[in-house]
């Protein structure tokens, strides 16, 4: 999902046309910026591409979670259900607006399960935030039909899945409100950045004001005749970070094409290999194809196959036991629980997660690996890549 990769001459344009003016600032200063609105126009080109009637753009895909969470009225005490395999950020931004994170089981698909989010459903539940994992989509029909039956919020972390689609529609657009992801590794990258998309005006409207401080930006080009009808924060992004980020929205489609054929050629390498299965895709068509996540037969495979695949240089990440996108290894989350830095009225009130079984996500987990897919690959890299391959997965 590396957006980096594509950095040029076009992000170099877009910077400069800022700081020519020396307006890093994306409200205000109308006569300045020379015409200048880079967020702005990041946000209209977002809505564009996903279909979205609104967008707005923060400083962080953390910062885009907690300002939908603020905008959804997600808040005390409530709980949210969240999958145990995805970035921190996620259960982040639950806690930072006083709710509490419940964890529901994956399954093949690496997002969360519909048929077992009846098993975490309690009188409490406000939300469901499935996370659309490595670039591709979670049963999102299924999990959207679950919310509306039980009138659930559905706020769809998106942060990895930019440009992805389920029938034609993009991930991000099928709940109250969506996020994405624009730091550094991203498909797209601002440096830092971050989105909240929805359809609905109020959504929006809260959403521009919490991460500006509470401003209703109705004041007109002087910033200080704005009101403040609700409490805030600053989440904004700077016009430097929203002017890298425009430049690369527009090559989504150039990403996305080369992403989609060096899967393919991997994919098509690896479909005969014995004991060799795939993350289920509920739409193969919508992949943003950021990874190829595969599944052994076993864990002891599993593991035997990491080992081998970074002995000939194709290492691949097995989330199992990486420290920050699967639950096992939250220790944090598990000792901290409760305690300060919390907010005040989580004190005391967090479930002991020490305790939290995940049997079925624990059983995908162990059997996964995923492998990046890169936009500067050569054909002769992907046929060194898939010698590796053939070589590190056979007689596993
Ligand atoms: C990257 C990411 C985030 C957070 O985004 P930042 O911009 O790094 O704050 C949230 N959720 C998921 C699933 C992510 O991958």
């Amino acid at each position: 999902m590396p957006g980096f990769e594509l950095f040029g001459d076009k992000e170099r344009k877009e910077v400069t046309d800022v700081l020519s003016t020396g307006v890093l600032m994306r409200y205000g200063f109308d006569g300045a910026r020379n015409g200048h609105y880079k967020a702005l126009e990041f946000e209209k080109t977002l809505c564009d591409i996903t279909g979205s009637a609104h967008s707005h753009l923060c400083s962080s895909g953390t910062a885009a979670l907690s300002t939908a969470m603020a905008a959804c009225g997600i808040g005390s005490k409530d709980e949210v259900i969240v999958p145990p395999f995805t970035f921190v950020a996620t259960f982040e931004a639950v806690l930072q607006a006083g709710a509490v994170p419940v964890f529901g089981e994956i399954d093949d698909t690496l997002c969360l399960n519909p048929d077992r989010l009846d098993a975490v459903l309690t009188p409490k539940t406000k939300a469901v935030v499935p996370v659309h994992m490595c670039g591709a989509m979670a049963r999102i029909d299924e999990i959207k039909k679950f919310c509306d039956r039980n009138g659930l919020i559905l706020l769809e972390d998106a942060c990895q899945s930019l440009g992805a689609t389920f029938q034609g529609k993009h991930l991000g657009c099928f709940g109250k409100a969506g996020c994405f992801s624009f730091d550094a590794v991203k498909t797209v990258t601002c440096g830092e950045g971050g989105a909240v998309i929805t359809d609905d005006q109020t959504v929006y409207d809260i959403c521009h004001q919490y991460a500006d401080h509470g401003h209703d930006h109705l004041g007109g080009p002087d910033r200080g005749a704005d009101d403040h009808p609700i409490l805030g924060t600053n989440y904004r992004i700077s016009e430097l970070n929203a002017a890298v980020g425009l430049a690369q929205l527009r090559k989504l489609d150039q990403i996305l094409t080369i992403q989609r054929r060096n899967k393919q050629i991997l994919k098509h390498a690896m479909k005969n290999l014995p004991g060799i299965t795939f993350r289920h895709l509920p739409d193969p068509s919508g992949d943003s194809a950021t990874f190829l996540s595969f599944m052994l037969p076993t864990e002891d495979k599993a593991r035997r196959a990491a080992e081998n695949l970074a002995a000939n240089n194709v290492p691949c990440p097995y989330w199992y036991d990486n420290n920050w996108h699967y639950f096992k290894k939250w220790h944090h989350l598990k000792q901290m629980a409760g305690a300060a830095p919390m907010p005040a009225q989580l004190c005391g009130n967090l479930p002991d997660y020490t305790r939290v079984n995940l049997p079925e996500s624990d059983a995908v987990m162990k059997r996964t690996l995923s492998m990046q897919i890169m936009l500067s690959w050569t054909d002769p890299d992907l046929e060194k890549r898939v010698a590796a391959i053939e070589k590190a997965l056979t007689n596993i």
